[in-house]
């Protein structure tokens, strides 16, 4: 098991006063927020980037991915486009979060 999966079960379920790189909203107003190493995505902009890989051709750039480090195709975030998130790290959120809300 990663260590992303690891870190995301630690913090999914822990009310704290943290933000969504995703969109910047804080988690009062976000139901579940999934943590990499330095960001955060919440479950809307989970599926906004699922979404943005599956358009033809997909909303990509080549950077690295601010939850497994990778570089490779990644879609940058919204409101930090420093941020992105690739494919492989985008199924593992979906995973997580379908995890989380069947507990
Ligand atoms: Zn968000
Ligand atoms: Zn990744």
């Amino acid at each position: 098991m990663g260590i992303i999966v690891r870190v995301a079960r630690a913090i999914i379920g822990r009310p704290r006063p943290l933000r969504c790189t995703g969109c910047g909203r804080d988690k009062t107003a976000i139901e579940r927020l999934v943590s990499g190493p330095h960001v955060y995505i919440c479950e809307r902009c989970h599926a906004d980037a699922a979404e943005r890989l599956a358009e033809t051709p997909p909303s990509t750039v080549l950077m690295e991915c601010s939850f497994c480090g990778k570089t490779g195709a990644t879609v940058p975030l919204r409101a930090d486009r420093r941020h992105g998130i690739c494919g492989e790290c985008v199924a593992l959120v979906g995973q997580i979060l379908l995890e989380a809300a069947s507990r």
